[in-house]
Order: C-alpha cells, then structure tokens, then sequence
C-alpha cells in the first residue's frame, strides 16, 4: 500500500481499525475534546494516515484525538486527546465508557 500522510479523511477512516478493537460500530460514537471540550462523532474527525499509524483530529481546533498504530504483534491505541469517550449501546446493555 502507498503510504498517505499528507492528506486529510474524515473520521470514517478510523472504522476497520477500531473494528479490530472494538466489537461495537465506533463511528458514531462522540469524543470529548482534551483542548477545547467540544464533543464531535468520530466520523467527524479529521484523519491522517495510514503510515505509520492513524491519527485523527479534533475538527474544531485540531489536537490531536486519537492515535492509533499496528505493529506486527500488537496495536497501540492512544486516547489521551480525548477526555471522555461516549458509545452508544442498545438498551439492554446501555454503557458509557469514559477515560481520564
Ligand atoms: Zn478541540
């Protein structure tokens, strides 16, 4: 695969990654912002990527969110830009996961 890290995608690009993480659709779920408080869907992040890893960005002020980077054995995720992570889950297994 050609390496991209010039260009900017949206947050969707962040859904076969985090796939391999979380067993529920991340896309929609709503991160904080550590910057700036502003909560955005993670479809709505701005994206960079993929080599050497994904970063993905706050889309009102541009701190980084979101890292995350695959190595042969192991996958680094890194939410520390992000002060609370909402997902939606259905209601018999309502969840709130937050971080910080
Ligand atoms: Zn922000």
């Amino acid at each position: 695969m050609e390496a991209r890290t010039a260009a900017a995608y949206d947050g969707n690009a962040l859904a076969g990654p985090l796939a391999d993480v979380f067993a529920v659709e991340m896309t929609t779920a709503t991160g904080r912002c550590h910057g700036c408080g502003t909560s955005s869907e993670l479809a709505t992040f701005r994206v960079y990527g993929p080599d050497p890893g994904f970063v993905g960005r706050c889309p009102e002020c541009e701190s980084v969110l979101i890292r995350i980077v695959r190595t042969p054995d192991a996958m680094w995720l890194d939410l520390s830009g992000m002060s609370a992570v909402r997902i939606s889950m259905s209601a018999d297994s309502s969840a709130t996961a937050h971080l910080t």
